[in-house]
């Protein structure tokens, strides 16, 4: 059966047909997202890109069996309301309702995280494990979290927003309101702070000097530095890592998954960020002397994990 995986971002929108037997995507496209528009607007324009997508690839249209939705906001699964997404202004809005109405077809939405996690769960790095909490480093600090193979939610899905958990008090200020918000230490955005702040510090480091080749300070500057061997590098690198594992540490000691799933664009540092993460983690979770450890994994789906976990969690629905 083909399903329509969507993952809204607030500038792009990514819609995949995903072929449930086989787990993989048929077709996929991009369209912008245009936050501007009125929501019905984005709503039509994704339900006729997706015809669209379906003759390009020659999929009848009709043969969709269902599509799911990822949003970067609060969303509750069962209703299928999206409550608040600050990206898109969107406050209230029945999105499922809306989009079946438009389509003709059933839909589910989710949290865009948790679209994430659940498509790594279905098809990805953790496939087969049953306890399991995926952080994206982005902007902010994403999370899903699943809990004996089952999403977990809390009252009205709007539960596991690891990203938010207080790390430091009385801290930075945070755009949830909160002070010192994990999000505001470990998302690429704070890394990009720090290495400033390191840079200021530090002026004649190589650390500086790739940063002033470039032109500019990203999440990468400080990975690149410490490839070449910088000491000013090292220490912002390693102090982020640290605040990772600290929030990290709190999780593993409530949940102690299977596994740690880390996506988002920083993820893509690959080894040298996800082994001292691993280990740090290991050597600072209470139980880690008489359990397995607790793995870290580098998400295997990359920024189509959201979209392939929108259209798994349309299929489960459908089937139960
Ligand atoms: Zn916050």
């Amino acid at each position: 059966m083909i399903y329509a995986g969507v993952d809204i971002g607030g500038t792009n929108i990514k819609i995949g047909l995903i072929d449930s037997e086989r787990e993989l995507i048929v077709a996929d496209l991009s369209i912008k997202t245009r936050a501007d528009r009125p929501h019905g607007e984005i709503l039509e324009d994704i339900v006729s890109s997706l015809r669209k997508l379906c003759a390009s690839a020659d999929v009848d249209y009709h043969s969709v069996a269902g599509i799911g939705l990822g949003i970067p906001g609060i969303v509750d699964q069962h209703t299928g309301t999206v409550s608040y997404c600050a990206n898109l202004g969107w406050r209230d809005i029945p999105v499922t309702h809306l989009v079946e109405v438009i389509s003709g077809k059933h839909a589910e939405a989710a949290n865009d995280a948790n679209c994430a996690a659940w498509g790594e769960y279905k098809f990805g790095c953790c496939k087969g494990m049953r306890n399991v909490i995926l952080i994206t480093l982005g902007t902010g600090v994403g999370s899903g979290i699943i809990l004996d193979g089952k999403l977990f939610g809390g009252i009205a899905t709007a539960g596991g927003e690891a990203g938010h958990m207080i790390i430091v008090k009385d801290s930075l200020q945070c755009n949830c309101g909160l002070r010192g918000c994990w999000e505001r230490y470990a998302s690429a955005t704070a890394l990009v702070e720090q290495t400033k702040q390191a840079i200021e510090a530090h002026p004649y480091s190589v650390l500086a000097d790739v940063a002033a080749k470039s032109g500019k300070v990203t999440a990468r500057t400080a990975f690149a530095a410490l490839e070449k061997g910088d000491e000013v590098a090292k220490q912002v690198v390693d102090n982020y890592i640290d605040y990772i594992v600290t929030g990290l540490i709190n999780l593993g000691n409530i949940f102690h998954p299977n596994a740690f799933v880390i996506g988002g664009g920083v993820s893509n540092e690959g080894a040298p960020l996800i082994d001292p993460i691993e280990d740090k983690l290991n050597a600072g979770l209470i139980a880690s002397a008489h359990n397995p450890r607790v793995r870290v994994l580098q998400a295997a789906l990359g920024n189509k994990a959201g979209m392939m976990g929108a259209a798994a969690l349309a299929m489960q629905n459908q089937m139960s």
